[in-house]
């Protein structure tokens, strides 16, 4: 089932989420739902809070852009309570979007590299040293579960102009492609 996906404005996307246990309900359906309403907006990467759920539960598939990259090629994961680790220091700018902030793109700075430990959906725990773009899009996943935002991370002239473009989103000036709810 396709679900809405919340945008900029909505109080679910600045809580921070609550951790869950294998007895969560209907979890496997929630799962399956956040996939097929990710592939239909045409996104890599969705949390929960984003569909409503204020929960510790992020996917992500990077399948599309894997054309020549195998390592993205096959980066599909299910994150259950993620704990990021960073270990090494270094950062990169790279250019994100969000499917809750319909229209905005811009460079924010991540780690280069990051040692996550999660439950997968089969609650099996999982300790995982990821590089490259992958760690930047489960950076920015994690971010939804802390109530944060790519663009927060913005600063500088550019912050004005993202704040704009913010303000739109909450007046209801967009219209996204994929399903949302204000
Ligand atoms: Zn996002």
């Amino acid at each position: 089932m396709i679900l809405p996906v919340l945008l900029y404005g909505n109080p679910v996307l600045r809580k921070k989420a609550n951790e869950i246990d294998k007895n969560y309900p209907e979890l496997n359906t929630l799962i399956s739902d956040m996939f097929e309403t990710m592939y239909k907006a045409e996104g890599i990467g969705l949390a929960a809070p984003q569909i409503g759920k204020s929960i510790r539960l992020l996917i992500i598939d990077t399948g599309v852009m894997g054309d020549d990259d195998d390592e993205l090629k096959d980066f599909r994961r299910v994150m259950i309570n993620p704990v990021l680790k960073s270990n090494i220091p270094d950062c990169v700018d790279v250019e994100e979007g969000c499917l809750s902030l319909p229209g905005i793109r811009e460079n924010v700075s991540r780690f280069k590299e990051i040692l996550v430990e999660y439950y997968d959906e089969n609650f099996e725990k999982k300790s995982e040293i990821i590089r490259g773009f992958s760690a930047i899009v489960v950076q920015h996943e994690f971010d939804h579960l802390e109530g944060k935002l790519f663009t927060d991370r913005v600063s500088g002239l550019k912050k004005h102009f993202v704040n704009k473009k913010l303000n739109d989103i909450r007046k209801q000036k967009v219209s996204p492609f994929y399903k949302v709810k204000f």
